[in-house]
């Protein structure tokens, strides 16, 4: 086994996946029992036309926001040791592709987590720059408004996520593309690695010299770059890996 890696004491940079969420709680997109494998619906309320389109729509998906399990959701111990890794004074940048902000919560720092495809705890208009907190706004759903408009300039309203459809914020990707290029060590959990830009983080990693260790468990378009690849659930392999840094 190689194990070189893990005395690395440079920059950690780690992408994370829907599957570091599914021990919290919170089903993944594509997989057997994923959101949009039994409800197809949901995928048509990601896409970004079909939403600012369809008025009908944009009611379905404030109530599939209100009743996101993503709310009752708590870090698990994968979370809890990318935190710790940091606690630790290990300098780690968390680029996630989720929305839960469940590195947040267990406590990654904020400025070192970077959310690629944005997060469902903020709103946005699609017209201006208001933006207001998505409780204060399902506040709004749940008082009788079901698709409510923004309140300065009556423009559409969306969670501040990147639907299908949408652009990536520029900023964000460069911060991300940073992360990658300037890490010694590359980890990517939960992540099929099948979705552009993100997945090819990784080769930007190696290319920038990391050595990239991939948690997942089925194979990954990236898995012969990687230094090792892990097949373990999540939930013992993060821990166990955060220890075998720490202790190298
Ligand atoms: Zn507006």
């Amino acid at each position: 086994m190689t194990t070189e890696w893990r005395s690395r004491t440079g920059r950690i940079g780690v992408l994370t996946g829907a599957g570091i969420s599914t021990d919290s709680g919170i089903p993944d997109f594509r997989g057997p029992r994923g959101v949009w494998t039994k409800d197809p619906i949901a995928e048509l309320l990601s896409t970004y036309q079909n939403y600012v389109a369809d008025p009908s729509l944009r009611e379905r998906a404030w109530l599939a926001r209100r009743d996101n399990p993503a709310w009752q959701a708590v870090p698990n111990p994968a979370h809890k040791a990318l935190a710790d890794l940091e606690r630790a004074g290990r300098a780690v940048t968390v680029i996630t592709q989720n929305i839960d902000r469940l590195h947040q919560r267990a406590g990654s720092s904020p400025e070192r987590v970077i959310e690629i495809h944005g997060n469902m705890f903020d709103v946005v208009c699609i017209e201006c720059d208001f933006h207001t907190t998505m409780a204060a706004t399902l506040e709004r759903v749940s008082a009788g408004e079901p698709d409510p408009p923004c309140p300065d300039c009556g423009g559409i309203l969306k969670s501040a996520t990147v639907m299908f459809g949408q652009q990536m914020d520029r900023r964000t990707m460069a911060a991300a593309t940073i992360a990658a290029e300037t890490s010694e060590i590359f980890l990517a959990i939960g992540t099929s690695l099948q979705v552009e830009p993100a997945a090819s983080m990784c080769a930007i990693a190696v290319r920038g010299g990391a050595d990239l260790v991939i948690v997942n468990a089925e194979p990954t378009p990236y898995d012969e770059l990687a230094t090792e690849v892990i097949r373990e659930p999540i939930g013992t392999a993060v821990p166990r890996l955060v220890a075998e840094i720490l202790a190298a």
